[in-house]
């Protein structure tokens, strides 16, 4: 999936994506209990840790971190991100450039900024 050029694209389509990931797992917890099957529970499983791994990898292709102490911005790599502790405004990284351990700003990969 290509990466929008604006930011408040970017951002809205992870927000639908994320809906719809929740929907359709509801929907699929829903068909467990009114079938008392688990075939649709395992069925909603597996989909929705395919449409969790594409919503990961869109992100991941979308933002980058900048290192407050620096101000140089990094992308790390896929399992770094996904280990990183989150917090309020970012995450927590060892800065490529000065070594650092900080919490880094997540920003947007694209050029606009809006
Ligand atoms: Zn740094």
């Amino acid at each position: 999936m290509k990466v929008p050029k604006s930011k408040k694209k970017f951002n809205t389509i992870m927000r639908v994506m994320t809906v719809c990931i929740i929907v359709w797992l509801l929907a699929w917890i829903v068909a467990t209990i009114l079938y008392a099957s688990v075939i649709p529970a395992i069925a909603g499983a597996i989909t929705s840790c395919l449409f969790a791994i594409i919503l990961a990898e869109f992100y991941y292709s979308g933002v980058q971190f900048v290192c407050p102490d620096c101000n140089i911005g990094f992308v790390p790599k896929r399992a770094d991100l996904m280990k990183s502790i989150h917090f309020k405004r970012g995450r927590k990284f060892t800065c490529p450039t000065c070594g650092k351990e900080v919490v880094a700003i997540e920003s947007f990969r694209g050029d606009e900024e809006d």
